[in-house]
């Protein structure tokens, strides 16, 4: 059989861009956002402001999960700046959790014991609008940028530390090569007994679960828990189901947490399609959140009373395994706390 084949306009146009193409041409500007969307021009001025005090960043692998011309879409309302994120009350903080404080040293946070989150990479490839990452000076903060040496020195240190979380930012914006020197390097503290990695990147930039990524995890001398972030279950596209179950089928633990969002996710049968659809993905959920009180977030908060209502028929609907655990982070308390 004959193939023919265009070099150069294959060059110009990969049919398959890989996904570190896909991550430098992901949505940047409030205009590129509404122009996708076919949103109505009145968004664009809020949209502006809340740009400027976090930048407005979505893959189109994400945004094509959208409804065009839905405002209300629930992905949309991830990362869309509205208005009311410049009217905050102010008991909303730039450091809620108290990140700052269990900071031990560059890019390591120990907090709970016997774990430690390593900051691998401040970045992300999408930005949440109520992230608490939005007000923490994370890039001053990340391990890589001290190149691993002090989080490494402070993990071989602690006997006590049975388990590292990467997490970030999105540690799975490293390139392999680097994830796999770390994980050498771990490998040789000998207390370590488990690996987590914390990553939304199987959801919003799927293609980003390389073979060469799972042929790392693969043979990694630990257990490994992969915990994604997935809110709705509308973020779960065919090609996201894939990578998470052939991820999976590599060996990891999948499992997710998702933020109680008001107008995203706020209602028993949002949260019960989650639960389902994130099974028949191979993800068990893991927690459900209620929203970090950060600065500029308030519109989406759902206050625990609603949250446990939502819980409660939760728990009548559907198998326990597929109830997720409501908590809230407080700072200073030594475990994420459960709202029962
Ligand atoms: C959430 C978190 C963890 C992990 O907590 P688990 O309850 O084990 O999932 C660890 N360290 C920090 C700093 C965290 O914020
Ligand atoms: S992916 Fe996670 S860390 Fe990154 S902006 Fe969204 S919520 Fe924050």
């Amino acid at each position: 059989m004959v193939t023919r084949t265009h070099p150069l306009s294959q060059q110009l146009l990969p049919s398959k861009p890989n996904w570190r193409y896909q991550l430098q041409q992901a949505i940047n500007t409030p205009e590129a956002l509404l122009e996708a969307l076919a949103l109505p021009p009145e968004l664009l001025k809020g949209a502006q402001e809340g740009h400027q005090q976090f930048r407005i960043r979505v893959p189109h692998a994400f945004v094509e999960r959208m409804e065009r011309g839905n405002t209300a879409d629930p992905l949309l309302r991830q990362v869309l700046p509205l208005k009311d994120e410049a009217h905050s009350p102010d008991y909303y903080l730039s450091d809620p959790v108290g990140d700052l404080a269990s900071s031990k040293v560059p890019g390591l946070l120990h907090k709970y014991q016997g774990r430690v989150l390593l900051i691998a990479t401040g970045a992300c490839a999408i930005n949440c609008r109520y992230c608490f990452r939005r007000e923490f000076p994370y890039s001053g903060q990340s391990a890589a940028s001290a190149q691993f040496g002090p989080a490494l020195d402070y993990i071989a240190q602690h006997a006590d530390i049975h388990e590292v979380i990467l997490s970030g930012g999105d540690p799975l914006l490293l390139r392999t090569r680097q994830l796999r020197q770390l994980s050498e390097q771990l490998a040789q503290i000998p207390h370590i007994r488990r690996l987590r990695i914390h990553t939304r990147l199987p959801i919003v930039l799927p293609d980003r679960i390389t073979d060469d990524l799972l042929a790392w995890t693969q043979q990694l001398p630990w257990p490994l828990a992969v915990v994604v972030h997935c809110n709705h279950a509308q973020e779960l596209d065919a090609t996201t189901v894939n990578a998470l179950q052939r991820w999976r089928h590599a060996g990891a633990h999948m499992l997710n947490q998702s933020v109680l969002l008001k107008g995203v996710n706020d209602s028993a049968p949002a949260q019960s399609n989650l639960a389902q659809a994130l099974y028949q993905a191979g993800v068990l959920p893991y927690y459900l959140h209620l929203l970090d009180r950060v600065k500029g977030s308030a519109h989406f908060e759902v206050n625990s009373t609603q949250a446990q209502v939502i819980m409660e028929q939760l728990r009548l609907q559907l198998s326990g395994y597929l109830v997720p655990r409501l908590v809230r982070e407080q700072a200073g308390a030594p475990y994420k706390l459960p709202v029962l």
